[in-house]
């Protein structure tokens, strides 16, 4: 009989998933890429800078998204999902759900002529809803695929019978609003790995963050909300400014551990606030030298190559000055600057400080459908809802064949995402070469 070569399945498109796949790639061993979003990349691709070196986030991913993309052993499902497994390691099939886009994939060549002409505006979300897109639109503008993707919850051929402006507009007759949802089958999977990210509290939950002003003040704004606000693709294009009045502000307040490390929410500490938070600050001071940034921390947990001193950079070379604190309110004055009244724990003061923009560093959560996901492929959560791995062994779930890697079993930093991807890689391969 003829010996099936044995392939794996990654699931999510974020940097974990991506490298995960293309070490496996590079092995020889055919993968399939399941990704929610129109495009890959995850949270990565919304970061202006990283932390340790603070190079720009996409000039380093970006060559790994196409590499991802382009590779002969990797097939890219994106805007799909994982709808059922069978099954057991060695030997698994698996069912994909891939929404339709509307868009002739191989025809779109990302123009933007269809999204000049689009009347609907809409949130973006990729832009965390601080400014519109339209409802056929690019999901970031550096995204891979570079394909168009029509949202058929906004698109008022859908919603109304009526526009239809981007068929008249495209001049490669790639809109097609007769596309349907694809259900794909995939045979003679070895392994599974997942790798499905985080999501932020506030994507779930805002009631913690309403104690601290966010969406009563307009200067309270969230860590990623600033990352955007930081990054030249941005909505502000880089200027960081107030939404009360396009101002820069010369203070600005992080406030850490927002729903971390607490019993009203995240029980366990998010584990990288205390390290991108100095990034953002360090990053705020390169736009405009005058800035004095304060960061409000119950402890720093700096536990990382390297990472003590970027914290001793920022307070020497970068005007950051850390306060050990317990904040009990946020209020603001006719201007709308905050106003942080908060216990000094050095001092045992009870203090107040006047800032321009405050940015809540607020806690990492499980992704969305991890639940329904877990089902899907028989795996344990842990008591949190992220995934169950082995004390000893990071990468490997409660079930044989299926393997993880990322912050979908906790929270943790991109050079951690990227060594346990290539880890879940090397785990995955030994099980389709039948070890
Ligand atoms: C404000 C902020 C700043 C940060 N700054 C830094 C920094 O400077 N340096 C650093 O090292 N780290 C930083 N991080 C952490 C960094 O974002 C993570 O380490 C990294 O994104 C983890 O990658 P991942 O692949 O595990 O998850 P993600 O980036 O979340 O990717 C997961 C992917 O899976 C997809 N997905 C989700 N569910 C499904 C599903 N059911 N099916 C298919 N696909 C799915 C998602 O759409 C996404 O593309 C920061 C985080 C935040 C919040």
């Amino acid at each position: 009989m003829e010996k099936v070569s044995k392939s794996a399945l990654v699931i999510g498109g974020g940097i974990a998933g991506i490298q995960a796949a293309l070490d496996l790639a590079d092995m020889g061993i055919h993968v399939d890429m399941v990704e929610k979003k129109p495009c890959i990349g995850g949270r990565m691709a919304q970061l202006d800078k990283t932390f340790p070196t603070n190079d720009c986030s996409i000039c380093i991913l970006a060559p790994k998204l196409s590499e991802c993309y382009r590779h002969p052993n990797i097939t890219l499902y994106s805007y799909s999902e994982v709808q059922k497994v069978e099954g057991s390691a060695g030997n698994f099939s698996a069912e994909i759900l891939k929404r339709a886009r509307y868009i002739k994939e191989e025809e779109c060549i990302n123009c933007g002529l269809c999204v000049e002409k689009c009347p609907m505006r809409v949130e973006d979300e990729f832009d965390r809803e601080l400014r519109k897109r339209r409802a056929i639109y690019m999901y970031y503008l550096q995204g891979v695929p570079a394909i168009m993707t029509i949202d058929k919850e906004k698109c008022l051929w859908f919603t109304k019978n009526a526009c239809r402006i981007c068929e008249k507009t495209c001049e490669r007759e790639a809109i097609d609003f007769e596309q349907e949802d694809q259900i794909i089958r995939l045979e003679n999977i070895g392994s599974i790995i997942i790798a499905t990210g985080y999501n932020l509290i506030e994507d779930i939950d805002n009631e913690i963050l309403k104690n601290y002003g966010y969406q009563k003040y307009r200067n309270v704004v969230t860590a990623l909300e600033f990352e955007r606000m930081l990054s030249a693709s941005g909505p502000q294009d880089g200027h960081i400014k107030r939404f009360s009045d396009n101002e820069e502000p010369e203070k600005i307040a992080y406030l850490q551990c927002i729903g971390s490390r607490t019993d009203r929410a995240g029980q366990y500490c998010s584990a990288i606030c205390c390290m991108y938070t100095t990034k953002e600050a360090m990053i705020a001071y390169e736009h405009n030298n005058d800035l004095e940034s304060y960061v409000f921390y119950i402890d720093m947990r700096a536990g990382g190559k390297g990472f003590q001193s970027f914290l001793r950079r920022g307070e020497a070379e970068y005007n950051i000055k850390y306060v050990k604190s317990k904040v009990a309110q946020i209020t603001i004055d006719d201007q709308e600057n905050p106003i942080i009244i908060y216990e000094d724990l050095d001092k045992g003061e009870i203090k107040l400080l006047k800032v321009g923009l405050v940015v809540l560093a607020t806690c990492i959560v499980p992704p969305e459908g991890i639940k329904n996901l877990a089902e899907i492929l028989g795996i344990e959560l842990n008591e949190y809802n992220f995934i169950k791995t082995q004390p000893f062994v990071p990468v490997e779930t409660s079930r044989d064949g299926i393997f993880t890697c990322g912050c979908v079993h906790e929270p943790m930093d991109i050079p951690r995402s990227v060594a346990e991807g290539s880890g879940a890689a090397a785990r995955a391969a030994e099980v389709i070469r039948g070890g």
